[in-house]
């Protein structure tokens, strides 16, 4: 929650002289907060509610009734209580001191307020989401006399060896000149530069901005997403890829191996960064995630993943309303990233708990009840938290482009994808990991069904593939999807009748499947080498069984028989060749050689 020192003195001045901007608390209903006579109310304006200032947002308003959504344990409110409206909507602070950190759905800083709180949140606790204490090196890239617009970067901060922190103008300022430059150690309220807009007004532009976290922030135009978010995860580059900018959503049965999906991605993902929003998901769930995530080590430098990523944690136990809030958060940081020219990638577990949230103030506030109860909008507003995703052309100079990739996970009770959050959620991503507890409890990993998967960006993601992988590659990419469809019908067959019965043809697409499945689909997270494998070793084991396969097919039209056919050097090989190491790939030239 933004308490920067601009809000800070608004909240004062409410308190203490306006008689005008507080109303009385008439109604109380769980987080739901209804209070009288609350002059100047807006939709959407943050008020502080009760003696200990809870935090709360106007979420309707009826004639002299405005109801609030509160973000904090309503136990204790009575009915006289006071209602003051802050008069500006539920806003972050964005700037340097995000990465590295965990927040809690209004982004208060949860490592900060365990030191004053312990394991529980205070109440009505002001801790700003920023460390204020703290310097940064600040360089700037602009000049006295410069003039500047919403968006443009100003300087740079390294905030850590990942990061090359831009420091920019906020996207609502229109033109300014630039009156006055720092270069030097700055804490993030200091101001780094100074302004003067076309109206001759001073503005002070610090280390900090504000953003409503319900507004989208403004790009100079959207593009068409089209280079894949390499993922290291053979599954989903080979067979159902996402771009850079793109949406996916993954359902996750316990057990079926969500999480360590979730790793892999935050670990192996060739993101700049990395948000993750736990959503209303049990608290021992949340608690590896925060546990593991630190130890997360990037593969490339060794250096903490921690340093790339927000965690944003709101679990089962805390607040519907803050749940509700939590990815519009995550989010806003995540576009606050792109908008330096950063690709990021948001994952948010689960949007089906916020769904929740979402039904929970809907019956609260009587509004006729949807499908399974979820209000109406439910679709709308899943297609407007998806529709933030994209590749874009960023606002401001210099030129730069930058993309925010969403993965939702969802959580079907019961595993039913036909209930209306999965519904909602696959009308809007474009790319669905059907997550299938059946293939976890065979140990197949990840338990990505092939079948029931699919990526509308394939057609993007081929012409990279041609590009820069190889022309042949996306033909392979659709023999080895047929060959998988096609196992699945001779498995059909196969349940009523003989494995005798299969022609040789059948037979070597069962084999052909087989490999596919164990050779190339499986994969294990835990291995030093299986855990991450590079698009040009992807493209270099699928060769391997395709061109096996077609050498074979060829041998069999000719008239062999299928067990004539077997080199069983080539098997062997395919069988081992994901544990070949990523800087001895030319092993497989060799192999590819003997098939031709
Ligand atoms: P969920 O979060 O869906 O409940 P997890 O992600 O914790 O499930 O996975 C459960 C178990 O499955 C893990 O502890 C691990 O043993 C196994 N597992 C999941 N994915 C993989 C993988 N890619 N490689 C190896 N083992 C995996």
């Amino acid at each position: 929650m933004n308490q920067h020192p601009q809000k800070e003195s608004i909240s004062n001045k409410n308190e203490s002289s306006s008689q005008n901007n507080f109303g009385v608390i008439v109604k109380i209903a769980g987080p739901l907060v209804v209070a009288e006579n609350l002059a100047n109310a807006k939709l959407g304006d943050i008020c502080k509610v009760g003696k200990e200032g809870l935090i709360g947002e106007i979420i309707k308003i009826e004639g002299n009734l405005s109801y609030l959504q509160v973000y904090e344990d309503t136990a204790g409110l009575a009915p006289g209580d006071k209602v003051v409206n802050q008069g500006i909507p539920l806003s972050v602070e964005l700037g340097p001191g995000l990465l590295g950190n965990i927040f809690d759905g209004i982004l208060r800083p949860l490592n900060e307020i365990a030191k004053v709180g312990g394991i529980y949140i205070p109440k009505g606790l002001a801790i700003p989401s920023l460390i204020r204490e703290k310097f940064w090196n600040f360089e700037p890239v602009v000049k006295i006399g410069q003039k500047i617009h919403g968006g443009d970067i100003i300087g740079y901060i390294q905030e850590n060896a990942f990061i090359k922190h831009a420091i920019m103008v906020p996207p609502n300022i229109s033109e300014g000149e630039v009156i006055d430059i720092q270069k030097k150690s700055l804490k993030v309220t200091d101001q780094a530069a100074l302004i003067k807009n076309s109206l001759g007004e001073t503005i002070k532009i610090s280390l900090i901005q504000l953003w409503p976290v319900r507004q989208p922030r403004p790009v100079s135009k959207k593009l068409v997403p089209e280079i894949p978010l390499i993922t290291g995860q053979r599954i989903i580059d080979a067979l159902f890829p996402i771009v850079k900018g793109g949406t996916a959503s993954v359902p996750g049965p316990f057990g079926s191996g969500k999480t360590v999906v979730q790793h892999q991605l935050a670990k192996w993902s060739d993101a700049d960064v990395i948000v993750f929003v736990g959503c209303g998901e049990r608290g021992n769930e949340m608690t590896d995630v925060l546990e593991e995530f630190p130890r997360l080590k990037d593969p490339k430098t060794g250096r903490p993943l921690i340093e790339r990523t927000v965690l944003i944690a709101n679990t089962s136990n805390m607040p519907v309303a803050a749940r509700e809030a939590s990815i519009y958060t995550g989010i806003t940081i995540a576009e606050y990233f792109r908008d330096m020219g950063l690709s990021v990638a948001l994952m948010a577990d689960s949007t089906s708990r916020w769904a929740e949230a979402l039904r929970e103030m809907g019956s609260r506030l009587e509004e006729m009840p949807g499908e399974e109860g979820y209000p109406a909008y439910l679709g709308s507003r899943l297609a407007a938290f998806y529709e933030r995703a994209g590749a874009v052309e960023c606002l401001g100079s210099p030129k730069r482009q930058g993309s925010l990739t969403v993965i939702g996970a969802v959580s079907p009770p019961g595993g039913d994808l036909s209930e209306p959050v999965t519904q909602n959620t696959l009308r809007v991503s474009k790319v669905f990991w059907a997550l299938d507890d059946k293939l976890a409890a065979k140990r197949h990993f990840p338990a990505i069904n092939w079948l029931k998967s699919y990526s509308l960006y394939s057609e993007n993601t081929d012409s990279y593939f041609s590009k820069n992988i190889s022309p042949q590659y996306p033909k392979i990419l659709k023999q080895t999807m047929s060959i998988l469809s096609e196992e699945e019908k001779l498995l059909e067959i196969l349940k009523l009748v003989g494995f005798e019965s299969l022609s040789d043809a059948e037979r070597l697409i069962l084999q052909t499947a087989e490999f596919i499945r164990e050779d190339f689909l499986m994969q294990n997270a835990f291995d030093e080498i299986d855990s991450f494998t590079s698009l040009k070793k992807q493209y270099l084991m699928l060769s391997t069984i395709i061109n096996y396969h077609t050498w074979q097919a060829n041998q069999i039209a000719q008239g062999k028989s299928f067990q004539e056919c077997n080199k069983p050097e080539i098997k062997e090989f395919i069988k081992k060749m994901k544990f070949v190491p990523e800087n001895n790939l030319s092993v497989f030239e060799k192999i590819l050689e003997s098939l031709k």
